[in-house]
């Protein structure tokens, strides 16, 4: 099939903003595509399935040289033109359209070629690497119409702009396979769909499910990630109780962060975040514990990592052991610095059997069975079950006072339901004063801070929105040795950058960090309406992707 029908439907899409509409428009192309489902991963501008996190890796800037040399102009008149219009897509449009007067012969391209060519791109690595995936894109550009190198262009730097959220790539499927006569009945085709892709995060493969009706064939295998469950928060002990029934476990919530671990039969284990990121490599420590210590032969156990001080045993708060997570060298020794503890909640997968419709009480005791404990190695989440709040109370104040961030209350009934925030389980902290938010701005610090990035703007999200509701300066220090740093900060964020005007700029959404505060007010200022008070940056997030930060509604429901 050809790249420019593609493109038609890029443009279509972007000529809306309304969801129903996306929704046909993706359904109608879907139709398309029935002998070659991959095609369905660029419709929102991805070429691997979610749950490969393989990035392209070419930053702005290389796209800059790509574009330039395809046109045969000069880099500095790529910026320039990049500044007036602000999308390098556009940049690209603009120089191909100017250059294709010239030039008359090129090949038709293919989607097929498309995205063959950009998984490529990825492949490459080591010495030479950035070299090859320039030359890569130039040669996708040669060959494109000033429209599709404007969609190429976006979908390499991952920001295709045309609005194709995974809410509408379902109901695309949904509408498309299975053409749903009532509303009652698109809510349940909604679900069911739903929940297949949380368990395969992969859309490709629910849409080849979907056309063969073989939806319950979906199975689980360790060494590809599920989504995790996800938890509400409940207002005070009787209100978890409501939520999650009586009697019911309660846990300590430990700060630390989520660790999803996968063995396979033949002992390879692999270790995920919960936005899917493969993290294995950076711990090596984890890997043999699970390894000695979890008697099985295969399984997918769900927990978190908590760090401690190697000295004094007591548990570190999350920020201490955050930079383990994208650590590339000296891996060991951080390990050693930086020791973690394994603390083991949950199991969905254990010697080839599924374990997601198990009721939780049995999945606990059958951890208990196979997890051999071992302090500061690998453990079981503490628990109790009770049915009285005088008796959750106290198990709250001493998780507290243990230096954890409050309990988790838990069904004892429930099933497993990945990447739903249903009530199978709720958490119970002290009122928020902290939350999770993604960085969209910044500003360039002047005097002794000029060249670092100074002041940073942060937004929640409400549905696929992202709102304003503060800048932080804060949180930070100026040297790298001490912490989080504004060097390294701006190190991380100039990649990103999307536009400047003055002193400011605006971020591409994909830094988590996690921002403290005093209280949350009404604000015109903000989008949001609402803004943080002296709000400072405890630490980077780089497990949690856009998905996993504060909505409206917790920051609203946080002002009161
Ligand atoms: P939050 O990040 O505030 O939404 O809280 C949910 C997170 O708490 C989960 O994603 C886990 O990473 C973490 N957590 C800590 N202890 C537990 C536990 N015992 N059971 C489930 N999740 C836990």
């Amino acid at each position: 099939m050809d790249y420019s029908k593609l493109c038609a439907v890029y443009e279509r899409l972007e000529g809306t903003t309304k969801g129903l509409e996306k929704t046909s428009i993706v359904a109608e192309f879907l139709k398309s595509i029935k002998n070659f489902p991959e095609a369905i991963y660029l419709l929102q501008g991805k070429v691997f399935p979610d749950y490969d996190t393989r990035e392209l890796g070419l930053s702005e800037q290389l796209v800059i040289k790509a574009i330039a040399k395809t046109g045969g102009v000069l880099e500095k008149e790529v910026t320039s033109l990049f500044k007036k219009l602000g999308d390098l897509g556009l940049v690209a449009e603009e120089i191909i359209s100017k250059k294709k007067q010239t030039s008359l012969f090129s090949k038709k391209l293919k989607i097929e070629d498309v995205l063959r060519s950009l998984r490529k791109i990825a492949g490459f690595e080591g010495g030479g690497s950035i070299e090859s995936k320039i030359n890569s894109v130039v040669e996708l550009l040669h060959n494109s119409s000033p429209k599709e190198a404007r969609y190429i262009v976006r979908t390499v730097l991952g920001d295709l702009k045309v609005g194709v959220g995974s809410g509408i790539l379902r109901d695309g499927i949904v509408e498309f396979c299975f053409n749903p006569k009532s509303i009652s009945e698109k809510k349940k085709l909604v679900e069911v769909v739903q929940e297949a892709y949380d368990k395969t995060n992969d859309f490709a493969e629910v849409f080849i499910r979907c056309l063969e009706n073989s939806l319950d064939k979906i199975k689980l295998s360790p060494g590809r990630p599920v989504k995790v469950m996800l938890f509400p928060k409940a207002k005070d002990i009787s209100d978890a109780f409501r939520i999650v029934g009586k009697p019911a476990a309660f846990e300590y919530k430990y700060d630390g962060f989520r660790m999803v671990i996968n063995k396979d039969n033949k002992d390879n284990v692999k270790i995920f975040t919960r936005r899917l990121e493969n993290v294995t490599k950076q711990f090596p420590d984890v890997v043999s514990s699970v390894l000695s210590n979890v008697s099985a032969k295969s399984f997918i156990i769900d927990s978190e990592a908590v760090g401690y001080d190697k000295k004094s045993g007591k548990y570190t708060p999350f920020q201490a052991i955050s930079q383990r997570i994208k650590r590339k060298y000296g891996i060991e020794k951080m390990a050693a610095e930086l020791p973690i503890e394994l603390v083991v909640f949950d199991i969905i997968f254990l010697n080839g059997k599924n374990l997601i419709d198990t009721p939780f009480e049995k999945r606990r005791k059958l951890l208990e069975k196979i997890v051999k404990q071992k302090k500061k190695k690998i453990v079981l989440a503490k628990q109790i079950i009770t049915d009285r709040e005088e008796v959750v109370e106290k198990f709250y104040a001493e998780a507290i006072s243990n230096g954890q961030e409050g309990l988790m209350g838990k069904n004892l009934k429930a099933p497993y339901k990945p990447g739903s925030r249903v009530g199978y389980a709720v958490k119970l902290k002290p009122k928020d004063r902290d939350f999770d938010l993604v960085i969209t701005g910044a500003e360039w610090g002047t005097g002794k801070r000029a060249g670092w990035l100074t002041s940073f703007d942060v937004s929640c999200r409400d549905g696929e929105k992202l709102l304003a509701v503060g800048k932080v300066s804060t949180g930070l220090k100026e040297l790298s040795e001490e912490g989080l740093s504004f060097e390294e900060m701006t190190k991380i964020l100039k990649k990103l950058i999307i536009s400047e005007s003055g002193r400011h700029v605006k971020i591409k959404p994909r830094i988590v960090v996690s921002v403290q505060f005093q209280n949350i007010q009404k604000s015109p200022t903000y989008e949001s309406g609402y803004a943080l008070r002296f709000p400072r940056i405890n630490a980077l997030r780089p497990d949690r992707g856009i998905y996993d930060i504060a909505t409206l509604k917790d920051i609203k429901s946080s002002s009161k």
